[in-house]
């Protein structure tokens, strides 16, 4: 996650999107990219922030952490 940035604008597409799913782990959360499941070229753990995606679905909320 880029430093000094926090919520939302850390994580980028990923917080508003249906393929996304938070993995808290103990001292961080990964931002798993369930679409990567269909689509290769998606890495699983995006690099974020997320500022472009092809796949972006808007429609969920997650709470960035
Ligand atoms: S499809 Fe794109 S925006 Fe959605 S979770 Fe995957 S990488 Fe993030």
């Amino acid at each position: 996650m880029a430093r000094g940035m926090s919520g939302e604008a850390a994580v980028g597409l990923c917080a508003r999107c249906v393929h996304a799913r938070a993995v808290r782990a103990a001292r961080s959360t990964f931002w798993l990219c369930t679409r990567s499941r269909e689509v290769p070229a998606l890495p699983k753990y995006p690099r974020l922030p997320v500022a472009h995606c092809r796949e972006f679905s808007p429609g969920k909320i997650h709470d960035p952490g």
